[in-house]
This record gives structure tokens, sequence and C-alpha cells, in this order.
């Protein structure tokens, strides 16, 4: 049951010496700095908690022998207690210290209210926009302060005696009975409750109330696609619980010309032949209005698959916006429609190109000629002749004149 995620994150072996331990985390640290590289999330962390594990000789030890689980008993309600979850693979751990459940500190903290807030890359490009986002919470009733009636009128409740609890008893055999603890129905398990007229009109005795409420949702230049906002106390509240907090977590819409790679931004463009050999001019629509022009002339050769940087036009940097990535634009090549230029016209052309290649032929009376046909992959019937290949396809014409000359 060897667990390695520490060594992993570090990128080292089980039997690296401190001094690997010391390089490999220096190198990322300085790598995966929220300052340097503030999209890398809680890569920072994850770095500096396996880090201080396993520079540790006894956390190592402990590590070593029983993993991660071994290692959070021994630090119980640690600072580790954050990243565990995200070691764990909880969602929300780690980077926003604290959220939810128990604050460690006593009183517990009523649970996280998970929001999605759907944006556009415009949006995550240009920043500065408030958007309102409403949701539905409970909230302490205002005019109980939670506790379902009048001040003080609370009485002992008759159902349990005031202990919150009911019990029941359950014959499990004959002769034997099991005594079943469940909260008390009346008192909720509060062990005390109101009469009739002191239970708090507002609420119904309930001590809260659902109520609407919108959040100013602030868009910073340069957010990420499912990053998390956090508004402290924005959330539910419960009698007896500290307020529970608000993540929003943003969802970024698909855009149309733009695909975003961490901090880079990526444009799909399809040239014509003629383009990618002659030159052309591309005008871009930037995430801001702008019109860039990107201009490539004649000679300057476009390839299939080419990637060209237009340098400091990617997405802005979060929290450093006056710094961008770059922005990529990947080709693709459409070639000529069969057929598209007459025999003169071809010679013409082979005698602009680059010369052919010489390919010896064996010269031999045996050598038989074959021809070639269309294959589309995706209308293949290996029924036909059990052949993995079928020359049968949409094309039919085509193939009809690769055979002409043959016949
Ligand atoms: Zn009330
Ligand atoms: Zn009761």
């Amino acid at each position: 049951m060897a667990d390695n995620k520490l060594y992993e994150v570090l990128g080292v072996t089980r039997n690296a010496s401190e001094n690997d331990l010391k390089k490999a985390y220096r190198k990322l640290a300085k790598e995966f700095h929220p300052d340097k590289n503030p999209q890398a999330g809680d890569k920072f962390k994850e770095i500096s908690f396996a880090y201080e594990v396993l520079s540790d000789a006894e956390k190592r030890q402990t590590y070593d022998r029983y993993g991660l689980k071994g290692l959070q008993e021994g630090m119980d309600g640690g600072d580790g207690h954050d990243i565990f979850n995200r070691f764990f693979g909880g969602f929300f751990g780690g980077g926003m210290g604290g959220m939810g459940g128990m604050g460690g500190r006593g009183r517990q903290q009523a649970e996280d209210k998970i929001l999605q807030q759907v944006v556009t890359l415009e949006d995550l490009y240009n920043g500065g926009k408030e958007i309102p986002l409403e949701f539905k919470r409970v909230v302490l009733c205002t005019k109980c302060e939670g506790k379902g009636g009048k001040a003080g009128a609370a009485k002992r409740c008759h159902t349990c005696q005031g202990s919150g609890t009911k019990v029941t008893l359950q014959q499990v055999h004959v002769g034997i009975v099991r005594q079943i603890h469940s909260k008390c129905p009346d008192c909720k398990g509060k062990g005390e409750a109101y009469s009739e007229r002191d239970i708090c009109g507002d609420c119904r005795g309930h001590g809260t109330k659902e109520e609407m409420k919108v959040l100013q949702v602030h868009i910073d230049k340069g957010m990420q696609n499912m990053q998390k906002i956090m508004y402290r106390e924005e959330g539910n509240q419960t009698p007896d619980c500290d307020k529970g907090n608000v993540i929003v977590v943003l969802a970024c819409k698909q855009h149309e010309t733009f695909q975003r790679n961490g901090n880079n931004l990526v444009v799909r463009h399809n040239i014509n032949l003629t383009e990618a050999l002659c030159g052309f001019q591309l005008p871009i629509k930037h995430l801001d209005g702008r019109n860039l022009l990107v201009k490539c002339p004649p000679g300057n050769v476009i390839q299939t698959d080419t990637v060209k940087a237009i340098v400091g036009e990617g997405m802005p940097i979060y929290k450093n916006p006056f710094e961008k990535g770059d922005l990529f634009v990947e080709f693709t090549i459409t070639f000529p429609p069969n057929n598209f230029a007459t025999p003169e016209q071809m010679k013409m052309l082979e005698q602009l190109l680059p010369p052919r290649p010489p390919i010896p032929v064996p010269e031999s009376d045996d050598v038989e000629e074959v021809d070639l046909h269309s294959y589309d992959p995706n209308t293949s019937r290996s029924s036909n002749r059990g052949a993995a290949y079928d020359s049968d396809d949409e094309q039919g014409h085509n193939v009809h004149e690769v055979q002409c000359p043959a016949q």
C-alpha cells in the first residue's frame, strides 16, 4: 500500500537524498510560485507541503510507512488540514484556507454554499465587470434572533424532559430490547420549547427564514475558468453556528474564435494553398474589440499544423494584468480540388515549384502498375472482401476518372 504521491509531486524517487529533495523543491517552487505562475492554482501549496513532510526525517518515516493517512493522524488539525483534502481528492481543499466544516476553533460553521456563475472569455479578458448573482439562502430570523420564540420564554420540553433526545425501545428478539436515541421531535433536540403564544410569529418557531440574496460577483482580468471566489459569511445561517461561506465557481463559455490555454489564446485558421505559398492577411477581432491584422508576406510558407505566435496578445495575467500571454495562430491548409488547372497550367506550375525528387523505378517487365483509389474510413464496409480498406466511397466519380487511362 505504498503511497507515493508526495514523491511524485516533487518528481523524485522514494530513495531521494535530502539534497535531491531540496534541489527538486527549489526548482519547482520557483516555477510554480503564485507570483510567477498564478494559474497553477494549488500546485505551489502541494509542492511546499510535500517538501515540508519529506524534509523532516520523522515525518518522512511516518509517511513512508503509513502514507498520508498516517501523517494525517499525527498532524490532526494542523496546517496540513486543507491540503490533505486536496490530496484525498477534495474539490475545495487548499487555496482558501479554513473553508467550511469545523473551523477548528470550537463553533461549527454552516456548510459552504457553492454557486456557479457563467462568464464569457471577454469578461475574463477585460475584467472590471460586476455580475449580480441571485440565490436563495437561509438566514436567522431577525425578530427572535434564531431562537424561535420570545426571549427567555422557552420552557423545558415535556416530551424529552429537557434532554433533547427521544428514547424509544425496540424489541430485537424475544426478551431483548434495544434503546433507540433520536432527536426529540417537539423541541428538535434543543431540550426546550416555547408555548404556543411565545412562538415567534415571523419564523413560526423555526428560527430561520429563506431569503433571496444578490451578490455582486466582481470579475478581475485574467481570472480562470473554474476559479473559485469566496464570499465569507454570505451563505446559510444556522442557529448556534458561524455563518456559512458562499463559493462562486466561474464557468467560462466557449468562445467562437478563441480558445484559452492558461494565459495564452489560440486561434485556429484555415488558409488555402495560394495563401500558404503567396502570403495572406488575417484580421482578428480581439476580445476587447480591437482589430488586429496579421500579415504574412509572400514567400513565407505556412505548412499544415504550423503554429505562429503573436507575442503579448494573449490573456492578461491574473493580479498582474499589464503582463499578457501570447496569441497563437494554428494553421490548417486547404488544397485545391481535383483538376483545378488545365494540363498546360500544371506544366507551368511544375516549373515554378521545387523539382521532383528522383525516384528510381525498377526496369523490369514484371513491374505491375496499380491505381490509387479514394478512401474514406468512415464509409468503409469491411464486409466487402473482408478488407479494412475500401475504395468505394462518396467520391465515386474519382474512382472512375482514375481508372479511365487503364481501360
Ligand atoms: Zn423568529
Ligand atoms: Zn424535547
